[in-house]
């Protein structure tokens, strides 16, 4: 029971952790006395790891926002949505495209689509972000059952179990029927890594022999296309439909891409506006994601760069406090696990995210740098657009300064 126990526990104390490292990080919560304001928050550099969700739209994006065409878009005249549908469902080499408010909408439309039928079945991984992080909403509000097969720590499964998955029972009334397979790529929880080519091509094989779907959560699909240097229609050809973000790597404020074949896509138009997603004069924010397309997915191997310079610094990092897998380093996302046993993530990422006088007077600044605990004793650090070559050197000076200051500590605890 313990054992069985154990990995649910970890996953809901996540939550617990996020918020406990968010609360250190709060601007009000700096780790020194009587200095606050303007001036001082000036002072503190902040590097902001947590997520690709926070980047912010910049001055040219802004501008197209401003300068958008718009119409009424549930009645198909918004011009600049028309034309971002056009350019996304080409660039994915799929059939029509439809622009919808978040990467969860899209994934439970794609849900509703592909499994019609009250207790239709999908097959998806047990670590991936549909099954853990979007509040079950496929069973909740679609009526969709699922079952799982285990996620391998490089984000692909076992074939053999997702073919034991399969049902063959229907119409016996004892069984549900398999409609769907989920893939995720990057992979989120496993640390941004790239779904190889054979293995979708296999997953793929797989489902058409059975007649099932396949589904691609591809929040971060681009990633994977600069990772792989192939159009990601190279990678989109595998599966049926896909779900991209245009508000993490790639810069927008809101809105993720569902593509696929036109009768997915007329259907989807329906289960949007069941959803209450059926938005009026949205060109505005259509304009922002046509520049995401456009000009923002080159610049992603910068952020794969900034990455693997981190996670370097990390294997480097003496005293050693950390382990990385650096050839799980892939894309935009890095894990590394915490070695020693008595600096939780939790703690580590308060003393990134706090500045004192000592680390001022020995680094010559403040520097304030978020990251999130994360599963099986990890921390997560993800790159995007606001992070530079420089804040990287700046959060790897202050994760020596950490490993040192802890260093210290231990000595004089002895
Ligand atoms: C962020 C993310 C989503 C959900 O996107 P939202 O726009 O935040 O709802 C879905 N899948 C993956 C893999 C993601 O990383």
């Amino acid at each position: 029971m313990f054992v069985a126990a154990a990995p649910c526990r970890t996953l809901f104390s996540l939550l617990g952790l996020r918020h406990a490292a968010a609360a250190a990080a709060a601007p009000g919560r700096r780790g020194y006395y009587g200095r606050s304001g303007p001036q001082q928050a000036a002072r503190g550099r902040l590097v902001d790891l947590r997520s690709d969700t926070v980047t912010k739209p910049g001055p040219e994006m802004r501008r197209a926002m401003w300068e958008a065409a718009v119409g009424d878009d549930v009645m198909g005249e918004d011009p600049t949505v028309n034309e971002l549908q056009k350019v996304a469902a080409d660039m994915f080499g799929m059939e029509a495209a439809l622009f919808v408010p978040t990467g969860t909408m899209s994934n439970l439309i794609a849900v509703m689509v592909h499994c019609r039928e009250r207790g239709d079945e999908m097959i998806l991984g047990d670590m991936c972000h549909l099954h853990i992080y979007e509040q079950g909403g496929s069973a909740q509000l679609a009526g969709v059952h699922s079952t799982t097969v285990a996620t391998l720590p490089d984000g692909t499964f076992d074939l053999e179990q997702l073919e034991s998955k399969i049902r063959h029972g229907y119409p016996d009334a004892h069984y549900p029927r398999s409609r769907l397979i989920c893939v995720e790529n990057t992979h989120n929880i496993q640390g941004g890594r790239v779904l190889p080519l054979s293995f979708l091509q296999e997953v793929r094989a797989l489902a058409d022999r059975y007649g099932l779907s396949v589904h691609m959560d591809g929040a971060r699909v681009m990633n994977a296309a600069v990772a792989l240097n192939v159009p990601p229609s190279t990678i989109l050809q595998h599966t049926h439909t896909v779900s991209v973000c245009l508000s993490k790597g790639l810069g927008a404020p809101v809105g993720t891409m569902l593509a696929g074949p036109r009768d997915f896509v007329s259907r989807a138009v329906r289960c949007r506006k069941a959803l209450g997603g059926g938005m009026r004069q949205t060109g505005m924010l259509a304009a922002a994601g046509i520049l995401s397309l456009h000009e923002m997915i080159g610049r992603l191997e910068k952020d794969h760069q900034n990455a693997k310079t981190f996670a370097q610094a990390v294997t480097e990092c003496d005293p050693s406090l950390f382990a990385v897998d650096l050839a799980a380093v892939e894309t935009n996302i890095l894990r590394f696990r915490m070695t020693d046993p008595s600096l939780t993530p939790a703690e580590f990422c308060a003393r990134m995210a706090q500045v004192d006088e000592e680390e001022e007077a020995t680094l010559g600044q403040g520097v304030r740098v978020l990251m999130y605990p994360h599963f099986g004793n990890s921390v997560r650090a993800v790159w995007h657009l606001d992070i530079s070559p420089e804040d990287t050197q700046l959060a790897i000076e202050k994760l020596r300064y950490v490993a040192s200051r802890r260093m210290k500590e231990k000595i004089r605890a002895q």
